[in-house]
């Protein structure tokens, strides 16, 4: 019998004030960063139809508030692996103990039950950040938000993935513009903060995305950035239309969404 496989993944919210995204393969369950607090967390999850003792294990990209503000609590809570690189570990930004700690080293593959995940290390202001490429072995689903420039390591491991969360964080002319004091102005549009509209763009015109079957702006800032204009940008790299893009944002994330072999 041919195994059915298939990986499904959702967002519990994305943007400045918290991140979560949850990849599911059978029973496999990766919540990937947890910015919110463990009640909202829950609640969030169980709009999705899971519930946090289901899940297999937790993942941080890195250590800022709006990544791991509820980890801590969730995972000794629920008694659930935490997988975080050493800078991230020694950051000093978990609260309290961790039960069990797993390393990731940035390059490393390794395996959650039914996931693989490829670790990438990204140029962004933390201690050892990295996204994630996760695979079920069939599908290639991408990870990538919270980096301040596209590196030439990253174009190579974000390549022929059939889904892509990608951070479409600002407009360069409504940051300027806006009310960010300067010193956050320029670390956001710096090389090791966020990625802006057109950088993202320019990136998705240098991998190769005939597979791509979902596209999701995230990570949006919501005094910086208007939807309409991400969309667009995204859509225009993809020779698309700006309506086939998913948008997550603050408050639902986006609903399930299927990869399938
Ligand atoms: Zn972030
Ligand atoms: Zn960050």
């Amino acid at each position: 019998m041919i195994k059915s496989r298939k990986i499904r993944f959702a967002s519990l919210g994305s943007g400045s004030k918290g991140n979560a995204t949850l990849v599911s393969c059978g029973e496999t369950h990766l919540l990937i960063d947890c910015g919110f607090a463990m009640k909202e967390t829950t609640r969030r999850l169980q709009r999705l139809g899971v519930e946090p003792a289901e899940l297999t294990a937790v993942l941080i990209t890195h250590e800022h508030g709006d990544h791991i503000g509820g980890a801590g609590a969730l995972v000794r809570r629920y008694q659930l692996p935490l997988y975080t690189t050493n800078g991230t570990k020694i950051s000093g930004r978990f609260n309290g103990e961790v039960p069990d700690w797993r390393a990731i080293n940035p390059e490393h593959s390794f395996a959650v039950k039914d996931l693989e995940v490829w670790p990438v290390t990204v140029p962004h202001d933390a201690r050892e950040p990295v996204q994630f490429v996760i695979s079920d072995g069939a599908n290639r689903l991408g990870v990538l938000t919270d980096l301040g420039s596209i590196t030439p390591h990253v174009v190579r491991h974000f390549q022929s993935c059939q889904a892509l969360v990608l951070e479409a964080n600002h407009d360069p002319d409504m940051l300027a513009r806006g009310p960010y004091p300067v010193s956050l102005k320029r670390r956001v549009g710096g090389d090791f903060g966020h990625l802006s509209n057109q950088q993202a763009a320019d990136f998705l015109t240098q991998i190769e995305t005939d597979k791509l079957s979902h596209l999701v702006a995230s990570h949006l800032s919501e005094q910086n950035n208007d939807p309409y204009l991400a969309c667009s940008a995204f859509a225009k790299a993809v020779n698309t239309t700006p309506d086939w893009i998913t948008l997550a944002n603050q408050e639902e994330g986006f609903g399930w969404r299927d990869i399938q072999a």
